[in-house]
């Protein structure tokens, strides 16, 4: 069991330090702020077991959701800067609640906490060289919200412009009309809505060939936009580069502005690897169409990261994080040989109709613009090999 790793420290910030956390003694330990918890397990590796303590924790104590229509009751206000809470039961959600460092209200529930764990011990086994992260772009790196307004996916990133005709701004406005209705219409099947999907993106994609998209504006359109990162997003591309650990991007948006944008507000490693909808241009930088099969909605799982050209770069990396901020990110490691996969759902919007959905499809959900904090904290414990929970619970 993972559990017998993790170490039993709580703390109230984030530590950064593996190093620091992998020194830390294996028994129960109360820090100033707050008392251990345990999720814990019989010993491993040398480690004694740790008798379970009480459930926790001062100040504040977050109570036990044991079914869907506590857990959409989430919206809660902050906790209290000191607060952390950890509740387990084998049967039950696990909810790990901490302050943020940030204005958001970053939430984070783990609906079971022994699958979690035994996934998660078998990756931090295997090692970082085993390891690949595949991710969404639009509302799982980026923020929903930013600067108080939704933020730009990478289509609205040029629609939101205003630096094409006019007309063109129009055109998309009628197409999102038109198609946005049928994407989530819930009287319409998955297998109904898909011609519709291909012909919104296609017909989108056109208008930016008919239009003239030169590629010399994306940059601008990127700095204007209102697109922003989740908080330690730049740390984790930093320490996934640093390790060697491959990202994957898959996105139904456009490859050529998730890269721009990329590059311009956050980072763009060689380790990280984009596989979207990419324009290709003309001599004179105008578009003249798009390469490779259109990526929409629904059929990025046909988009399978063997036919890639990254292929070769994660051919033997058979454990893979996974994340998503929707139900249809789980299907973007279809086609990848996978070992264990542990899935993190970022959800941003309609918390309490879908919470129930995302808790089930899930491994993890982070509500409400969560920060990245989780999925660094993994990945550090997938660096150094050993699981701590105190970067769990510290993750906000
Ligand atoms: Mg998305």
């Amino acid at each position: 069991m993972l559990s017998s790793l993790l170490r039993t420290a709580v703390g109230p910030a984030l530590s950064t330090s593996m190093t620091t956390a992998s020194a830390t003694t294996t028994s129960a330990t109360t820090t100033s702020a707050t008392t251990a918890t345990s999720l814990l397990a019989p010993p491993r590796h040398g480690i004694p077991a740790t008798p379970p303590p009480p459930l926790l924790c001062a100040p504040s104590r977050v109570p036990l959701r044991s079914n869907a229509s506590r857990m959409a009751a989430l919206d809660v206000p902050a906790l209290q800067s000191t607060s952390c809470a950890v509740i387990a039961s084998p049967a039950m959600a696990t909810t790990i609640s901490v302050p943020t460092s940030s204005q958001q209200n970053g939430r984070i529930i783990i609906g079971n906490s022994e699958a979690f764990q035994a996934k998660l011990e078998a990756i931090v086994q295997g090692g970082p060289q085993s390891l690949q992260v595949i991710s969404d772009f639009d509302m799982t790196l980026t923020r929903f919200l930013y600067n108080g307004k939704r933020g730009a996916s990478s289509h609205g990133i040029i629609e939101h412009s205003h630096m094409l005709e006019e007309a063109y701004h129009e055109a998309t406005h009628n197409l999102f009309s038109t198609y946005y209705p049928m994407e989530v219409d819930p009287t319409l099947t998955q297998a109904e809505k898909i011609p519709h999907m291909v012909a919104w993106w296609e017909s989108a994609h056109e208008l930016l060939i008919k239009h003239r998209m030169n590629k010399k504006l994306i940059p601008e359109m990127v700095r204007g936009a209102n697109i922003g990162f989740r908080e330690r997003t730049n740390e984790l591309f930093d320490l996934l580069h640093a390790s060697n650990i491959p990202l994957l991007i898959f996105s139904a948006g456009i490859g050529n502005v998730i890269k721009e944008a990329l590059a311009i507000k956050a980072r763009l490693h060689p380790n990280m690897h984009v596989i979207s909808n990419f324009m290709e241009f003309d001599a004179e930088g105008y578009t003249s169409g798009f390469a490779g099969k259109t990526i929409h909605v629904y059929n990025k799982q046909d988009v399978v990261v063997k036919d890639s050209p990254v292929h070769k770069s994660i051919a033997d990396r058979h454990n893979v994080i996974l994340l998503g901020d929707s139900l249809g990110d789980l299907q973007m490691s279809r086609g990848v040989d996978v070992d264990n996969i542990l899935t993190i759902g970022f959800l941003n919007d309609k918390v309490a109709e879908r919470l129930e959905s995302y808790k089930q499809a899930f491994d993890v959900v982070i509500l409400g613009d969560g920060s990245v904090d989780l999925v660094y904290n993994l990945i550090s414990m997938i660096i150094s090999g050993e699981c701590d929970e105190a970067l769990l619970h510290a993750s906000a």
